[in-house]
């Protein structure tokens, strides 16, 4: 693996050969991306304004991330690192005064926990690594901004930590700047969401109580009047604990009363907070962070990438902002690595990387949406500002999100608020019909296999499958991708579920189009039979597959 050369005290460091990339910020999605990208044998230089360890909000990890933390291999150190264990979350919202746990284990069995982390040591775990995988990391470093040549990023100029400035090109830039989006400030890329207007009041206790019971570890979630707390206990002792506040009408308060006054009056309002922090003392903060959500317009451009929330950022309701970092770094790496050597396949692949990254963004921001207007616990200005009240201000695209929370829902948020929320009606029975159907899709082909083989499937109106970039192994690669309504973002499939979707004509059998492909490219249909059974059985669950006209299950 190459590594740049650099003497420790040579203050001269910093007129380095050109590296092939430069990542801006040492976030978690900047040590992700530069992580993965040195691994993979390319020259990257990292900048960080700051000296690690360093403070930062959003303690509260998903185990959306186990993957991704051990792609990275860091999960042994971040074990060792003695970080809590988080198992679920425990909230007063919804219909129900008294507070209610979910666990993560009852939607993911192969990863039940996630980590309650310090930031300052997490980050730095996360850096060191990438340091570890031949990441030229410097700190202290401010990147001033990125250097154009037309509309392409050809580097950056940077003030080391003297404040002298250096100028270097570089093949790409990475900019993981956080909520400083650099790029996303120079070219004016970041649109603010109405929906999502708020801010944060944060500090750290000392003596926290912890919840009782298998929830000890549990984040705590208590919507209140005004706006919603979070505790969070810590491994060191601390629990971080934050109020989030309608931002135009928090403002004035703070000036008039102090950020302090304003912050104990808000926790003072949330009963079961109160509770836990009755005996602890303030020993950081209180800070107070704006908290509004945007996206940018763009997150990909000629020789530049944005990753984390220097692309977007959604409300810390479900603790995701770390997750969509880590997931977009890992993203932005096999895009970087794509676009280093296939100009056409990465032009290609642009588009991808955005779709990808704002699926998961979407899916967050919908369900915070969903979850805001369906508290019923207090009636005041905060959540009367935020119900939703007709369809079309509320779910887009809906049916792709009533789609994915009706599926295999991965963080099972969507459960709770379908359970012990009051969401609209309308969007209950949608969710619940889509259920019902897949639900008696699947017990109808369950065990199916000559049964399927005798039926005719008939596609829904424009399922199409499109040769498109896909993530591969480290890397976009070219490969087949499946577009429904429902899922208008696509899924990659294999060859062979492509050749059978372009088969399934309406009239011809699904062992007519077996014998078909069979007969096309050599391959022995006793052999694959299973295999074409099985997707056909996919495909119909999820309704691409309108019908299986003819299709009469045996006995069960
Ligand atoms: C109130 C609040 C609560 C939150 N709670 C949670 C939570 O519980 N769980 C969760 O997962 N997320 C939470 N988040 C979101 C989470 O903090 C972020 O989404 C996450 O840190 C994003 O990671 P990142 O790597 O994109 O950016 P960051 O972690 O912000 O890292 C960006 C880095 O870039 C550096 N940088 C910035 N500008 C420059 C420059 N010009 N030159 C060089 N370096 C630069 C910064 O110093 C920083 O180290 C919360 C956010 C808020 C506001």
């Amino acid at each position: 693996m190459p590594r740049a050369s650099r003497p420790a005290t040579d203050p001269a460091r910093a007129e380095r050969r050109a590296p092939d990339v430069v990542v801006i910020g040492g976030g978690p999605g900047g040590s992700t991306t530069a992580t993965l990208l040195a691994a993979g044998g390319h020259d990257v230089l990292l900048l960080e304004r700051e000296h690690f360890p360093r403070p930062h909000v959003g303690e509260s990890l998903l185990p959306a991330s186990m993957p991704v933390l051990e792609a990275l291999g860091v999960r042994d150190q971040l074990e060792a690192a003695g970080f809590l264990k988080k198992w679920g979350a425990t909230m007063v919202w919804g219909t129900d005064p008294e507070p209610w746990s979910w666990y993560f284990r009852e939607t993911n069995r192969r990863y039940p926990h996630s980590f309650q982390v310090e930031r300052a040591e997490f980050d730095k775990i996360l850096l060191d690594h990438a340091r570890t995988a031949g990441v030229d990391v410097r700190e202290g470093h401010r990147v001033i901004e990125v250097l154009f040549e037309g509309d392409a990023a050809v580097g950056v100029r940077f003030a080391d930590e003297r404040g002298r400035e250096h100028t270097v090109r570089c093949r790409f830039v990475v900019d993981a700047s956080g909520q400083g989006a650099v790029i996303g400030h120079a070219l004016k890329l970041r649109q603010w969401d109405p929906f999502f207007r708020n801010l944060a009041i944060y500090g750290y206790y000392e003596g926290a109580r912890h919840l009782d019971g298998d929830a000890e570890t549990n984040i705590l979630v208590e919507a209140h009047a005004d706006g919603w707390c979070w505790v969070i206990p810590l491994h060191t002792g601390r629990s971080s604990v934050g109020v989030v506040l309608d931002s135009a009408r928090a403002q004035p308060v703070i000036e008039r009363e102090g950020l302090r006054a304003a912050f104990e009056s808000a926790l003072a309002g949330a009963p079961r907070t109160a509770a836990l922090i009755a005996d602890a003392t303030l020993t950081e903060g209180p800070i107070v962070v704006k908290d509004w959500s945007y996206v940018s317009d763009e997150v990909v451009g000629d020789g530049y990438i944005l990753v984390g929330d220097a692309a977007c950022f959604v409300d810390p309701l479900f603790s995701s902002g770390v997750h969509l970092a880590l997931s977009s770094g890992m993203l932005a790496a096999a895009y970087v690595t794509t676009a280093l050597k296939d100009h056409e396949l990465a032009h290609a692949a642009g588009p991808v990387y955005k779709t990808l990254y704002y699926t998961q963004y979407r899916h967050f921001h919908e369900m915070a949406k969903l979850f805001y207007s369906s508290n019923r616990n207090a009636d005041s200005y905060f959540w009367e500002a935020r119900r939703i009240v007709g369809e079309d201000e509320g779910f887009s695209p809906r049916h792709a999100f009533i789609n994915a929370v009706a599926g295999q829902p991965p963080q099972g948020y969507e459960r709770v608020v379908l359970e012990r929320g009051d969401a609209p009606g309308a969007f209950v029975e949608s969710v619940q019909a889509v259920e019902e159907e897949r639900a008696a899709r699947e017990r109808a082909v369950a065990e199916a296999h000559e049964e399927l083989l005798a039926a005719v499937p008939v596609l829904m109106a424009d399922a199409r499958v499109e040769v498109q970039p896909v993530l591969g192994d480290g890397e976009f690669e070219w490969g087949h991708v499946l577009l429904t309504p429902m899922r208008p973002e696509g899924t990659a499939c294999s060859a062979l579920v492509a050749e059978l979707l372009a088969r399934f004509d309406g009239e011809a059998s699904v062992s007519d189009v077996l014998r078909s492909v069979c007969a096309d490219f050599s391959l022995d249909p006793e052999a694959i039979a299973e295999t074409v059974t099985a997707a056909v059985r996919i495909l119909y669950v999820d309704g691409t597959i309108e019908q299986l006209a003819g299709f009469a299950p045996g006995p069960r």
